[in-house]
């Protein structure tokens, strides 16, 4: 057994070592990224079904790295969760987006809602509708034009002080809406005690619409809930007319996905969106 252990001792070692530098190196890269704005935001629309008005959009981050050219945050989201660093990005993103939420103001563009995901480790500080009424009061994004995304993890189970927090964003006027609805652990119950103003169906629901019988199945229950609890519904990843149509029929009130818009730089956005 010993001759063994120092055998796989000797043989993980190396492969342990690299996988360790490298995301050491990545966490490095990345806290530079921040201090060298290499961060982008593209936005993504957001559209009333009934209307087909367009109606806000989703903020997402992306990383403009010198060596490596645009990186998805898939890539490296997850690392700056573990590491804190998702903190002064998330402020970085909350900032950005309201700031050029502003600039579209001023520009006489029509009204939209900018919708920013938060992350667990922010809403963990618990001066967090202190930090945003500053980046509003700074912007002067008005609060209601603000709409921040929250997953079901980050809210169930917490008691009492997410209860406090979900209060206190909004009473700055912001809304507040769960991302990824119906893949994590949610409680009806909370739904109803939290003042949250809309459920953002996942887009694993919407994707195999309307082939899966169970997905469509879930997607009108999550509808029909939402119209009962008087919240707004949206669902992102649409990308076909077969998926509009159907969400469409069941009441959905706003979609998101490439079938109207893939996430792009604000000035694409601007001349695509805006006329
Ligand atoms: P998410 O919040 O669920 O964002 C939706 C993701 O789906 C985005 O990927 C978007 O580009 C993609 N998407 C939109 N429409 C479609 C569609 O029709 N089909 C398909 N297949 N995909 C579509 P993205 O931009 O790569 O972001 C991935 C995740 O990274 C986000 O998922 C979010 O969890 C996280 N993320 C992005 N930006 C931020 C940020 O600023 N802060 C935090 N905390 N997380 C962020
Ligand atoms: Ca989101
Ligand atoms: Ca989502
Ligand atoms: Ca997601």
């Amino acid at each position: 057994a010993k001759e063994q252990g120092r055998n796989t001792y000797r043989f993980y070692t190396p492969k342990l070592t690299a996988a360790a530098n490298e995301r050491l190196a990545l966490e490095a890269r990345l806290h530079r990224a921040l201090a060298n704005d290499e961060f982008v935001l593209h936005y993504q629309p957001q559209f009333e079904t009934d209307s087909g008005a367009l109606i806000g959009c989703e903020a997402l981050v992306r990383w403009h790295s010198p060596e490596e050219g645009m990186i998805s945050p898939a890539r490296f989201i997850p690392l700056t969760e573990e590491t804190g660093l998702i903190v002064p990005l998330g402020e970085w993103v909350l900032r950005s987006a309201c700031t050029q939420g502003r600039r579209w103001m001023d520009a006489g563009h029509p009204e939209v809602t900018i919708a920013v995901n938060l992350s667990g480790r922010q809403f963990q500080q618990h001066d967090l509708a202190r930090r945003v009424a500053a980046i509003l009061d700074e912007t002067g994004l008005p609060a209601d034009r603000l709409k921040l995304e929250l997953t079901e993890s980050m809210i169930m189970g917490h008691g009492e002080q997410v209860v406090e927090l979900l209060h206190a964003l909004k009473t700055l006027g912001s809304r507040l809406s769960i991302d990824d609805f119906g893949t994590g652990y949610s409680s009806l119950a909370y739904l109803k005690r939290f003042p949250i103003d809309e459920l953002k169906i996942d887009q694993g629901f919407v994707r195999d619409i309307p082939q899966d019988e169970n997905d469509m199945e879930i997607a009108a229950t999550i509808i029909a809930m939402a119209r009962n609890l008087n919240l707004k519904v949206i669902a992102e990843g649409v990308e076909t007319r077969a998926q509009l149509d159907f969400l469409t029929r069941q009441g959905c009130h706003a979609c998101q996905g490439y079938l109207f818009g893939r996430p792009m730089p604000a000035d694409e956005f601007a001349r695509t969106f805006f006329r």
